[in-house]
């Protein structure tokens, strides 16, 4: 069946992939990107796409009503997937009003051009960020779907809210929408200001590598392609008004990526350099993704020491 795809932030790390993976497998859908091409953009991820007649860039903000309204009237969408986002957390901390404007104000603009188009379904990119964190010694502790949302920084209240705006869209509106909540993801087209491409960038040029704190900080870690099915199976099979935690139970603590990185690349652990921590630094993302698993049969594919040797190369090979 034909099928007309809005992607949002797809020049950015996960929505590339995404639009890769979709135009691959369903070669009968069409997809339209849209993206301000902020910093974190970069068109080159799309090379593969590029030449695809399935495939639209359009260049613009999703914040940006009169932009929205105009590309929903020319394009009839059966599918918008809002990738787009400001997802630095750093970034959040230092300056916090882009990403009340894009995250909210974004997310607000596109459910309301969904509801006046009558798209068929609206999927909203979340993050576990949502839940801030777990303790770091009770390995028990998970969230899961129904656990409180309290986020630690600006950029996880503005994705906590704008999941909130979705499930009032749904509540309110009946707007058809699904939602998923997913861990760290690491992969190729990553932007080098966050964890995984940083440290391979600075290690292969024999920089310092900033480690924030005292490095025990645990995170989740899911290749990107892994929350590209993820997100698939949601909005092709998610139940409408459902939220979806997408994980990998692969918890791995700062310090252990980096020493996986500098082994793999043959480089000293000297190249590890503490800084002050982050304000507010969460301690211990781990979610429960049993849902997704039980109701839509989906599971993280990617073991994660295969990914990180294929992502180190995809590195070297384009730095
Ligand atoms: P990214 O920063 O790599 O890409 C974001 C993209 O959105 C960029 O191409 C940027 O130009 C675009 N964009 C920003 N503001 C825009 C606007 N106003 N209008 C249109 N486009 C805009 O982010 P990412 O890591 O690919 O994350 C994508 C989504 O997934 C985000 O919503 C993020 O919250 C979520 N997420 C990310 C992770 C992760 O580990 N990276 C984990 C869970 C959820």
């Amino acid at each position: 069946m034909k099928k007309n795809i809005l992607v949002t932030g797809g020049a950015g790390f996960i929505g590339s992939n995404f639009i890769i993976y979709i135009l691959k497998k369903y070669q009968q859908y069409k997809v339209v990107n849209i993206d301000k091409l902020t910093y974190a953009a970069n068109l080159k991820n799309l090379d593969e796409a590029k030449a695809n007649p399935n495939y639209k860039f359009i260049k613009g903000d999703i914040a940006d009503e009169n932009f929205i309204k105009d590309v929903f009237e020319k394009e009839k969408f059966d599918i918008v997937i809002n990738f787009a986002a400001e997802s630095h957390v750093d970034n959040s901390i230092s300056d916090p009003r882009i990403f009340m404007i894009t995250n909210i104000i974004g997310t607000q603009v596109l459910l309301d051009a969904c509801k006046k188009y009558k798209v068929g379904r609206f999927h909203q990119v979340s993050t576990d960020e949502v839940y801030g964190d777990l303790e770091l010694d009770n390995k028990e502790l998970l969230f899961n779907e129904n656990s409180n949302i309290n986020p630690s920084s600006p950029y996880s209240a503005s994705k906590a809210s704008a999941d909130l705006l979705v499930k009032s869209y749904y509540r309110t509106y009946n707007l058809p929408v699904t939602i998923s909540r997913c861990s760290n993801n690491y992969g190729p087209h990553q932007f080098k200001e966050k964890l995984i491409p940083l440290i391979i960038d600075k290690a292969i040029k024999n920089n310092k590598i900033p480690l924030y704190g005292n490095g025990l900080n645990v995170r989740d870690w899911i290749h990107v392609y892994d929350h590209c099915s993820a997100i698939d199976k949601i909005i092709h099979n998610g139940k409408i008004g459902e939220i979806y935690n997408v994980g990998a139970r692969n918890e791995i603590s700062n310090i252990d990526i980096v020493e996986i990185i500098l082994k793999e690349l043959n480089k000293p652990q000297a190249l590890i350099e503490y800084v002050k921590d982050r304000p507010g630094h969460d301690l211990r993302y781990a979610i429960d993704s049993s849902k997704i698993e039980k109701e839509l049969n989906w599971k993280s594919e990617y073991d994660f020491k295969t990914g990180i040797v294929e992502t180190i190369k995809w590195y070297l090979e384009n730095n």
